[in-house]
């Protein structure tokens, strides 16, 4: 695809944040331009389930989910969660962390890569894959985006700059230098196998014992496949505890494992669980987990609604000639207080703050 020179809006990045803006931007007459630095559809180290509010919001939004996204098992019924070795594993139905609305009891489990490109495409946007945001200058009321497209560098002017590009956001490390300096980093590591395991595929099992993590540990099945996560706080010390979480999965749930197919890491923020959030200022505003919105350790519905809320900001302010970070400060602050609102109920459930475990903090 040809760029234009021009777009009203660019959201830099394909994942549910960059998908919730352009959907929200579609039919406003504003022309939008998502860039994805991956080739698209891209892999996204995720559970991949869409819980009981991001089903909602789907539904309401985009439509219904197309079954080519589920993986099997397609439903998932809940969180089952093993607090340590010791203790019992409890069922936790999505419902006893999210509050209010009328949801669905169930989740349904999904292909990342094909749930976000989905979405992205059911917008108006344009949507460029291998395009890499490197910076942005502001040029009088516009704004120049520097890219990196098939391996080429390019700039494009527009009015408005959504950074929807995930936890090391690079709009936000070049809007606000510094900012990253106040964010701990939970570093997540993965191995993907085909083999067996005594733990039912209908559910995603949290370990918590402190032995096979300092965050949370997860075992999910994807079709044939079985995933294991455990997040730390050191990197250096990921792959102790995963070994040590894979070991203790062999012995007390009968893990085999017949092949590793895949194995990888990705880091989480502490950005929701501190309430340290950045959304932006003037015409460019940080939607998802770049702006710091997660639920918990659900991401996808804070996104999709954290990105809607600054395309519908982006609307507002065209409309009323108000600096879209206003707008978006107000349309945003819902949604932060239900990041707060999870993250308080995990601890009552939990009895503390899993971002902050180990760091002698306890309040949410
Ligand atoms: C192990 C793990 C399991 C999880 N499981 C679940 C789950 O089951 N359900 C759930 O709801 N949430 C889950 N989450 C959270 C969820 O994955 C994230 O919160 C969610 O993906 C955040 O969406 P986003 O759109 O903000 O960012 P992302 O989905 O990370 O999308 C950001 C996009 O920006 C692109 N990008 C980055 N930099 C640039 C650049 N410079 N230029 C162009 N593009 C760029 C990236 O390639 C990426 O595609 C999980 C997280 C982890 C780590």
């Amino acid at each position: 695809m040809v760029l234009k020179e021009k777009y009203d809006v660019i959201i830099v990045g394909a994942g549910p944040a960059g998908a919730g803006a352009a959907k929200a931007l579609t039919g406003s007459g504003l022309s939008t331009l998502i860039v994805e630095r991956d080739e698209l559809p891209r892999y996204k180290m995720c559970s991949g389930i869409v819980f009981p509010s991001s089903r909602k919001f789907i539904e309401d939004n985009f439509g219904e989910l197309p079954d080519k996204i589920k993986c099997s098992p397609a439903i998932v019924k809940g969180n089952r969660i093993c607090l340590t070795h010791d203790s019992p594993i409890m069922d936790a139905p999505f419902s006893m962390f999210d509050e209010g609305d009328e949801l669905e009891q169930e989740g349904f489990n999904t292909r990342r890569a094909d749930l976000d490109y989905w979405l992205c495409r059911q917008s108006d946007a344009d949507i460029q894959g291998n395009c890499r945001f490197s910076d942005v200058e502001k040029k009088g009321k516009q704004y120049l985006v520097h890219l990196i497209k098939d391996g080429e560098k390019i700039s494009v002017r527009t009015d408005f700059l959504i950074g929807a590009d995930g936890t090391m956001s690079r709009v936000r490390k070049k809007t606000f230098p510094g900012f990253d300096d106040t964010v701990g980093l939970l570093p997540n590591y993965e191995e993907i196998y085909t083999g067996s395991i005594d733990l039912d595929p209908g559910w995603l099992y949290l370990f918590m014992d402190e032995r096979v993590t300092e965050y949370f540990a997860t075992v999910f099945h994807k079709d044939d496949k079985i995933v294991l996560v455990t997040g730390v706080r050191e990197r250096s010390a990921v792959k102790d505890y995963f070994q040590a979480f894979r070991t203790y999965l062999e012995e007390k749930h009968g893990l085999k494992v017949k092949e590793t197919v895949a194995s990888r890491g990705i880091v989480l923020t502490d950005m929701s669980a501190t309430r340290n959030y950045c959304l932006g200022k003037e015409g460019i505003l940080l939607a998802g987990e770049a702006g710091g919105f997660l639920r918990g350790g659900e991401g996808i519905t804070s996104s999709l609604i954290s990105g809607k809320a600054a395309g519908d900001a982006v609307v507002e302010a065209v409309q009323s000639g108000a600096p879209a970070i206003d707008c978006y400060q107000t349309l945003a602050r819902e949604e932060m207080d239900r990041c707060n609102k999870v993250h308080e109920n995990l601890a009552a459930v939990l009895g503390y703050n899993v971002f902050m475990r180990g760091t002698g903090e306890r309040a949410s």
